[in-house]
């Protein structure tokens, strides 16, 4: 997929040091593929020889057989018993020659089904980045698309294609382009991975993150952190810190739309993110390229004044009510974890002079324990709710008691004091015909009930039942319900 920009447009203006004396990239990466399909099929050569020779050997162990027989048959009118013996030794010796031929002859066969698999993986990896090239992005769209016959999914693409990588090597070097490169690839693997994407290197300086069953909202919100994680980057070479940003086109797969027509929409997108300046992502719906707002993105949303907090609890609410609806449509599960901070030195953590330190240190965990799709938001001067999709109950409960555990071996050191904080939460997941209320009312039950017992503890309420009572979670407790 080639992006027409500026430095596509004039490449001789560009004043080539390191790449001149070099070989074509592409022309490599054909080369090295060429290789691969030639040795795959040197392997089926010589499968194919050791199946003629089986072939060969079971054609005359079946010949001499029937020699045999027909030398017994002529003894047995002469009554001769050591006659008779001699033969049966030469078919005892036939069929061992035979067994030990077969036995050999499935040794190599081992051997180069072995060499046949290593090679299959070797045709199907980028050798530089370590990462599913090409051939594999072609193989999983092509399985997409015969699944999106059955069943309509949301999936999106996202394009990611370094920004003024020439000029980069140019610079640097090659090998200073190498490294980033691997080092690019790790950073998006790393970023998509919790939900699921398949990364590819598309070539060149070009990667694909295809996301099978994430829809558009998703994928833009990946898309954000994928520009952020690559802009923090840092590339260590030669004693120098190197960077780059990334520009990136996302699009989701239309509801008529054929392959071609996806990835064309994310080009276009790429294309446009190229244009309006870099470091961006783009997205396209079908007709125009839009941009993806740069926010931050992190999952921790930073505490700030009260009349905030309404806003951003509608915020949190409509969201649970997006995630919500996708769970009744498409049975993706949701869970909500509400927290909040447990008395301190005896008093209610909001009137601690050191509030907006334990806050913080409490905001540091959960952003550690959460996945980059979670979402996390102040709901009230101390409680947090952070929302979970395609986590279950129990899955949020681990997550929850993760937190808990890593706040409760905090302290924290003021110039007189050392501080202890403790949490409570309270988990419950999306159940049959919930509205957003539903579910926050059942967290809030199981905090309260939580508070109650001492707090620093975690409450899972699992069934609608379970009001009164939710089930405290410990790590057996989560383990024995697994
Ligand atoms: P833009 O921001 O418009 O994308 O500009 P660009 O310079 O990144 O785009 P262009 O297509 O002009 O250049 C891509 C460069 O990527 C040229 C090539 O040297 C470099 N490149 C491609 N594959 C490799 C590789 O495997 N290793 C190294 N070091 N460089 C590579
Ligand atoms: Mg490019
Ligand atoms: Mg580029």
């Amino acid at each position: 997929m080639k992006v027409e920009s500026p430095s596509h447009a004039a490449p001789e203006q560009v004043v080539g040091c390191a790449e001149e004396s070099l070989p074509s990239l592409e022309d490599d990466a054909q080369d090295a593929q060429v290789t691969v399909d030639q040795a795959i099929n040197e392997v089926v050569e010589r499968v194919r020889s050791l199946a003629d020779g089986v072939r060969i050997e079971v054609r005359e162990h079946s010949q001499s057989v029937e020699q045999i027989n027909h030398d017994l048959l002529a003894t047995a009118n002469v009554s001769d018993p050591q006659a008779a013996s001699r033969i049966i030794a030469r078919l005892i010796d036939a069929n061992r020659h035979l067994d030990s031929r077969l036995n050999l002859a499935e040794t190599r066969l081992q051997e180069q089904s072995e060499l046949l698999r290593s090679h299959r993986v070797e045709a199907r990896t980028d050798a530089l980045t370590g990462l599913p090239n090409r051939r594999v992005f072609d193989e999983e769209i092509q399985r997409l698309f015969e699944e999106k016959r059955d069943a309509l999914r949301a999936s999106s693409l996202i394009m990611v294609d370094i920004d003024h990588f020439k000029d980069f090597n140019d610079f640097h070097g090659h090998q200073a382009g190498d490294l980033c490169l691997k080092k690019v690839g790790e950073v998006i693997r790393q970023t998509v991975r919790g939900i699921g994407g398949i990364v590819v290197r598309y070539g060149g300086e070009e990667f694909a993150v295809l996301l099978p069953g994430t829809e558009l909202f998703d994928a833009k919100v990946a898309a954000q952190r994928l520009n952020r994680n690559i802009e923090r980057l840092i590339v260590d070479f030669e004693q120098q810190e190197l960077k780059v940003t990334a520009s990136l086109g996302v699009a989701e797969i239309g509801r008529d739309c054929d392959a071609s027509e996806w990835l064309g929409r994310a080009d276009r997108a790429l294309y446009a993110a190229k244009r309006d300046g870099r470091n961006r992502g783009c997205w396209h719906d079908g007709k125009e390229s839009h941009e993806i707002t740069r926010r931050n993105t992190d999952p921790v949303i930073e505490v700030d004044e009260e009349s905030h907090a309404i806003a951003r609890r509608e915020a949190f609410n409509h969201d649970v009510n997006r995630r919500l609806a996708l769970f009744h449509r498409k049975r993706q599960p949701l869970a909500l974890i509400l927290a909040s901070i447990d008395l301190v030195d005896d008093r209610p953590a909001p009137e601690h002079p050191d509030f907006m330190a334990i806050q913080q240190a409490v905001m540091q965990v959960f952003g550690a324990v959460l996945r980059d799709m979670d979402h996390i938001c102040q709901l009230a001067d101390n409680q947090f709710g952070a929302l979970l999709p395609a986590a279950d109950g129990q899955d949020a409960a681990t997550v929850a008691e993760r937190a808990r555990d890593a706040i409760s071996r905090i302290e924290l050191k003021t110039p007189t004091d050392v501080i202890r904080i403790s949490i409570s939460c309270g988990v419950s997941h999306a159940l049959e015909g919930d509205e957003a209320e539903h579910m926050l009312s059942r967290s809030e039950s199981a905090l309260a009930h939580a508070q109650s017992k001492n707090g620093n503890a975690v409450y899972l309420l699992r069934h609608e039942m379970d009001w009164e009572a939710p089930l405290r979670v410990t790590p057996e407790v989560v383990i024995a319900h697994g």
